[in-house]
């Protein structure tokens, strides 16, 4: 056993000059040997991602990049206060320059490969300016570039993990640092293939990073530090009373993100599972309280209904034009024409002569999805639907959250029930 904890801190939790110094309070709260992962500062991905959008679409890029060189550049003043600020302005306006020689080097027209050799630049600034930052008040640490930890394939915006190189790049380059230093830093979000380029590992992706990094160091625990107190049982923006999970099961946690709950990223459990490491999401703001954890055992503690709200949801009703019923030989027909165009279903029924399913409403899929459609099927369809999955549903659960509300689809099993609803007016 190596002893080892791996934290990870989001975007929020380094938004601004005080956030940083929380970091620092935070990591002194204990001694020992880490892995500190860290995202992009604040909505800098977004912000990257618009910059990228505009240079694809032959638009105007000034106006982000400003934001983003001044954003970082105020947050360093600020953060090093009375510190020497100028290694970390240089290196910022060194990784700057860098981000402009690569768009106007960059001849691919492929957008994903684009977008990730640019969108990285976040948490290559992020970590930059945290490990300059405690390096200077005594918090001794080594930044390491994910890029030659994080082992990929070139599947841009999605990429996917090479397990084997991955753990042969912490056994080699990582572990042995530990000799020197209690803390290192890697960011999130990113990897690299084979030939070294950066590749991001898909949106909220840091916290699938921490625990690529757990599975690999065998780390004690993984943390998760959040702006809410914990894991919660629904969106408190859309329940008023929620109920924080105390301990939630692995298994609970996968199902819960796979059906939306926006806790973590979904890729994240499986490999803690694996060893069975614990998960801890806990509060930033009071990192003494006990917070929640994703382990072992057995049963959701407290056992409440977990609330999930999908917006944005298009139904389509399918059937076929020549009379016949939905069978093998239609639904496989319905789900290479889905696959083509990259539709993940949220939901499905079917009857014996129309088959309709649900997936997040995207303007740019549905006219090809549609003509491929109705080569072979009259299709008609509802848009802005409302997706609501309740885990461990009780009658009190179901009935508010229908009310004024009419069903399109219900589905029930004895642990969940899912509805496809509109507003009434
Ligand atoms: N910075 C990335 C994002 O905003 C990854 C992350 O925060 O987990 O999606
Ligand atoms: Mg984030």
């Amino acid at each position: 056993m190596n002893d080892i904890f791996v934290e990870k801190f989001g975007g929020a939790s380094v938004n601004s000059a005080k956030a940083v110094k929380n970091v620092e309070t935070i990591l002194k709260l204990s001694e020992k040997k880490r892995i500190v992962v860290i995202s992009a500062m604040g909505k800098t991905t977004n912000h990257l991602e618009n910059l990228v959008n505009n240079f694809f679409n032959k638009k105007d890029i000034e106006e982000e990049y400003f934001y983003i060189l001044n954003y970082h550049t105020q947050l360093i003043e600020e953060l090093f206060n009375n510190l020497d600020a100028s290694t970390a302005l240089s290196k910022l306006q060194e990784l700057c320059r860098e981000l402009i020689n690569r768009l106007n080097s960059l001849s691919s027209t492929d957008y994903n490969f684009l977008y990730d050799s640019i969108v990285s630049f976040g948490e290559r600034i992020s970590t930059m300016i945290v490990s300059e930052f405690l390096n200077q008040i005594g918090l001794k640490n080594i930044l390491l570039s994910a890029k030659d930890i994080i082992k990929t394939d070139n599947n841009y915006r999605d990429a996917n993990i090479d397990w084997m190189a991955t753990q042969y790049a912490v056994e080699q380059n990582l572990l042995p640092l530990f000799s020197c230093y209690d803390t290192i830093i890697v960011q999130g979000f990113l990897g690299g293939t084979k030939e070294g380029l950066f590749t991001t590992l898909g949106r909220e992706g840091s916290d699938y990073s921490a625990s690529i990094l757990a599975h690999c160091t065998k780390a004690l625990s993984m943390t998760i530090w959040k702006d809410v107190p914990g894991l919660l049982n629904a969106d408190p923006k859309r329940i008023k009373q929620t109920t924080k999970l105390s301990s939630v099961p692995y298994r609970e946690a996968i199902e819960l993100s796979y059906y939306g709950a926006s806790i973590i990223h979904p890729k994240t459990i499986k490999p803690i599972e694996n060893l069975s490491i614990p998960l801890y999401i806990k509060s930033f703001v009071s990192p003494l309280d006990k917070g929640s954890v994703i382990c072992d055992k057995q049963e959701l503690i407290p056992k409440v209904t977990n609330y999930i709200f999908k917006d944005n949801q298009i139904l389509l009703s399918i059937s076929p034009k020549d009379f016949s019923f939905i069978g093998e030989k239609n639904i496989a027909i319905i789900f290479s024409i889905l696959a083509k165009n990259k539709v993940k279903v949220n939901l499905m029924q079917n009857s014996a002569i129309s088959f309709s399913l649900c997936f997040d409403e995207n303007r740019n899929i549905l006219p090809q999805l549609l003509d491929d459609l109705q080569e072979y099927y009259n299709v008609k369809y509802n848009i802005s639907l409302q997706l609501i999955t309740l885990r461990h549903y009780t009658p009190e659960a179901v009935e508010s959250v229908l009310r004024n509300k009419k069903i399109l689809i219900e589905q029930k099993n004895r642990t969940t029930a899912q509805f496809l609803v509109e507003d009434i007016e």
